[in-house]
């Protein structure tokens, strides 16, 4: 019999993070204080940020960053996830190409968000912080961090944006199954949310206002701290315990990836299953294709500049370097909401500048019938993110059935969909449309 899932036990959980910015050759450039335009130092972003997290941040030397044990005991809960050779998948479209997905939706909350709220909420415990507050899109990182909160009883708040607190009901009431407050953004209860309502009164949201309401409200509450679900480094950081455990399941297969892809939002999935591959390609010079899958419509990695751009849509955050549409760019409601983010995060975009990070973009029409194709291959619903990541994957693996090379395609599976399940009623229906491309 063909092995179809390669597993690691549990003492395999990475004991470190890998750090990329050690091995860059260009680091990433600094933020900056919007008032003062000086860089950013660790201590500045003590006040919204868990001191670990702001240190993390900004850390260009250490390679390597130890994962305390306490967040390796709670990563045992659904760590180490499986890597699966798609047999289905390259059966379905007739490929030469061997097709290896990480799959990050086996956990409680069926993303790979967790990898990054574990440790998030472990450091403000530690630190004696009792409240955090955060945004999210589709839900997924409120989800997670909502349960992650609850893990190390910390009050939670979450801002989540208003098209998908609508699309997306059974998101809010997970979240509040784990207690946490969640609060359709933008909301009249913080300063932030009413200008924008004054401005808009229609306003449908979007990640920018939601960060925007939970800055402010951690900034005015007594030991209450903000966490983001992606974009910064620190969780790029957390997220590559996704890569250096596909590297040793690739090696258990016999294999080493020709091409790496991940769906692409803020960018931390896509770090998290690249990094550790990169890291051969920087210190080794191995020849590794890494493509970032974003949606059509909200295409800062190939129709972005880059800039110092806001991380929010009312200037509350430092100025980050990255690929940028610019923070008060309106996403369309496509429903990959987690996609629905109009900058790229620093180190990313530093990567793509330097030519070692290729960006494809997908339709929304395109990536459900990628998704479902492999719904239907794997027997796994995809979430929409991740449906741009397989498209992406398809995509690849059509040219290999052109050109006859056995090429080895690596993509992450980031989420699984069963809480997306309108979307896809929309797209099997023929309701569903390629909005704002
Ligand atoms: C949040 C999310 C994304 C996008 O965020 P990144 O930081 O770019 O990874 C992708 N897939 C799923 C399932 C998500 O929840």
């Amino acid at each position: 019999m063909k092995q179809k899932r390669f597993i690691l036990p549990e003492s395999e959980i990475p004991t470190q993070w890998y750090n990329i910015q050690a091995d860059m050759v260009n680091k990433p450039q600094p933020m900056l204080n919007p008032g003062t335009k000086e860089p950013i130092k660790a201590e500045d972003l003590y006040p919204l940020f868990a001191e670990e997290c702001a240190n993390q941040e900004v850390n260009q030397t250490d390679r390597w960053i130890d994962i305390p044990q306490e967040v390796r005991e709670k990563y045992a809960y659904y760590r180490c996830t499986p890597l699966v050779r798609a047999y289905g998948l390259e059966e379905a479209i007739g490929t030469p190409a061997h097709i290896y997905f990480k799959n990050e939706s086996v956990n409680p909350l069926g993303s790979h968000k967790l990898n990054s709220a574990i440790p998030q909420a472990y450091y403000c415990k530690q630190q004696g912080v009792t409240n955090v507050t955060t945004e999210t899109g589709a839900g997924q990182w409120g989800a997670a961090l909502s349960y992650a909160a609850k893990l190390y009883g910390l009050d939670c708040a979450v801002y989540q944006v208003k098209i998908s607190y609508e699309q997306k009901p059974y998101r809010r009431s997970i979240m509040q199954v784990f207690d946490a407050l969640v609060t359709p953004s933008p909301s009249m209860s913080t300063r932030a949310g009413k200008d924008i309502l004054t401005a808009d009164p229609n306003h449908q949201g979007s990640l920018g206002t939601a960060i925007s309401e939970a800055v402010e409200l951690a900034m005015s509450t007594e030991n209450c701290k903000y966490l983001l679900g992606s974009v910064l480094n620190h969780v790029c950081l957390h997220q590559t315990v996704i890569g250096l455990e596909a590297e040793k399941q690739m090696a258990m297969a016999g294999e080493y990836p020709d091409i790496v892809i991940g769906c692409f939002g803020g960018g931390s999935n896509f770090s998290g299953i690249s990094f550790p591959f990169m890291r051969h390609t920087l210190l080794e010079g191995k020849k590794t294709r890494f493509i970032a899958a974003e949606p059509a419509s909200c295409p800062k990695l190939t129709q972005g500049k880059f800039m110092y751009d806001f991380g929010d849509e009312s200037g509350y955050t430092p100025l980050i370097p990255m690929f940028s549409l610019g923070h008060d760019f309106r996403p369309a409601n496509i429903h990959a909401g987690g996609l629905r983010y109009h900058g790229a995060g620093a180190i990313i975009s530093q990567l793509r500048k330097d030519g070692l990070v290729e960006a494809v973009d997908i339709r929304q029409l395109d990536s459900f019938a990628a998704g479902t194709l492999f719904a239907q291959a794997e027997g796994i619903i995809p979430a929409p993110e991740s449906c741009h990541a397989i498209a992406a994957a398809i995509d690849e693996a059509k040219k290999c059935k052109q050109t006859g090379e056995e090429k080895v395609i690596l993509f992450n599976l980031s989420g699984h969909g069963l809480v997306d399940m309108t979307a896809y009623d929309q797209y099997l229906s023929g309701t569903l449309a390629n909005t704002g491309e």
